[in-house]
C-alpha cells in the first residue's frame, strides 16, 4: 500500500493540535487508499506543544514528531518535516485547520488519477485579515512575479500533497534562505490549483506580525531575484547621463551670461540627495552580501533536541 507523510509545523500550537488531530483522522478514515504518517515538528514551542506531541505519540503509531532546539521558523520546520517524511505523497499543513483536511481527497485524486506531480491550494478571499495587509500582499505578488524567474500565485498557502519526485527536488535545494512559495515554483512539475475560501484559525494565534510579513516578502524577492542590484546600476548611469546634460547647460550658460556665483541651495539638495542614494544602493548591496555570507557558512537550517 502507498504511504502518505503530512508534515505538520507547529509553534505554540497546544490548543489547536488536539482539534487539528481529531479533525484530520476525520477525513483519513475515508480514505482507506493509503498508509498516514504524521510528521509534526515543534519548532521551538515555549508552551506544551511538545507534550501534547508526547502524548499523542505515545496513543497512536503513526504520530512521529521532532522538536527543534530553539525556534528556527516555519521554512525550517517545513524542510525538516520534508526532510524526514517517507511516504510517496507528502502534505503540509499547518496545525491551525487554515488548511481544510476536506480537501484531502480531491488533492490526492488530482495527483494519482489526473496526472499532476502536486496539487496546491489557494485561498481566494482574505476574509478576517486587516486590509492594509491584502493591500501590501497583493503588491508584493505584483512586484515578484515581475521581477523573479519563478511565478507566484497570489494567496497560494503551502498547503499542498505532492508525489516523492517533487518532495526529493526541493530537498535537493539546501540553501539557508528558505522561501518556500518561490521554491515550489522553482522546483516546476505539474501543478493543480485548488481553491478555498479563507478560514480563521480554530485556536491560538497568528505568529505574523505587519512588520515580520514585510522582511518575510524581502527575503522572497532576494532569494528569487537579483533585480534590485540591476535597479541600481540602471539608477546610476541615469544620472550620469543627467549629469553631462547638466554640466552642458552650466557651461553654456556661463558663456552667455558670465558666472556669477550662486546656486547653493541646489547644491545643498543634490549633495544630499545623492548621498542618501549611495547608501540606499550600498543597502542593496549589501543586503544581498549578508545573504551571501550566511549561505556560505553552511550552518544546519535546523538542529534536532529529540525525535520520535
Ligand atoms: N509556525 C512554525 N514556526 C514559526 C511560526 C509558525 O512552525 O516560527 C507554524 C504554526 O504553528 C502554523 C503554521 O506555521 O502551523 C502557520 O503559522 P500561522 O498560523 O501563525 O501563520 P498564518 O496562518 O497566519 O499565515
Ligand atoms: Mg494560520
Amino acid at each position: 500500500m502507498e504511504k502518505c507523510s503530512i508534515v505538520v509545523p507547529c509553534y505554540n500550537e497546544e490548543e489547536a493540535l488536539p482539534l487539528f488531530y481529531e479533525a484530520v483522522e476525520k477525513v483519513l478514515s475515508t480514505m482507506p487508499m493509503l498508509e498516514f504518517e504524521y510528521i509534526f515538528v515543534d519548532d521551538g514551542s515555549r508552551d506544551k506543544t511538545l507534550a501534547v506531541l508526547r502524548s499523542m505519540a505515545e496513543a497512536d503509531a503513526k504520530v512521529h514528531y521532532l522538536s527543534f532546539s530553539r525556534n528556527f521558523g516555519k521554512e525550517a520546520a517545513m524542510f525538516a518535516g520534508l526532510s524526514e517524511s517517507t511516504g510517496d505523497y507528502v502534505v503540509i499543513m499547518d496545525a491551525d485547520l487554515q488548511d481544510p483536511p476536506e480537501l484531502l481527497p480531491e488533492m490526492y485524486k488530482a495527483v494519482t488519477e489526473e496526472g499532476y506531480d502536486c496539487a496546491a491550494t489557494r485561498r481566494v478571499n482574505r476574509k478576517g485579515e486587516p486590509p492594509i495587509r491584502s493591500l501590501f500582499a497583493k503588491m508584493f505578488y505584483k512586484i515578484m512575479n515581475k521581477i523573479a524567474k519563478v511565478n507566484m500565485m497570489d494567496g497560494a498557502r503551502d498547503f499542498r500533497f505532492m508525489k516523492r519526485v517533487m518532495v526529493d527536488a526541493i530537498l535537493s535545494m539546501k540553501e539557508y534562505h528558505r522561501f518556500s512559495k518561490g521554491i515550489f515554483g522553482w522546483v516546476g512539475f505539474n501543478t493543480k490549483w485548488i481553491d478555498f475560501t479563507n478560514r480563521e484559525r480554530v485556536a491560538g494565534k497568528t505568529k505574523w506580525s505587519f512588520f515580520s510579513l514585510f522582511k518575510y516578502s524581502l527575503e522572497g524577492i532576494m532569494a528569487f531575484s537579483t533585480a534590485p542590484l540591476e535597479w541600481a546600476s540602471f539608477v546610476g548611469l541615469f544620472f550620469c547621463v543627467l549629469a553631462i546634460a547638466f554640466l552642458i547647460f552650466l557651461f553654456v550658460r556661463a558663456i552667455l551670461f558670465g558666472d556669477p556665483v550662486d546656486g547653493w541651495p541646489s547644491l545643498a539638495c543634490m549633495i544630499t540627495f545623492f548621498a542618501g542614494l549611495q547608501l540606499f544602493v550600498t543597502g542593496i548591496i549589501g543586503m544581498y552580501l549578508a545573504k551571501a555570507y550566511n549561505e556560505i557558512k553552511e550552518r544546519p537550517v535546523y538542529i534536532i533536541r529529540e525525535k520520535k
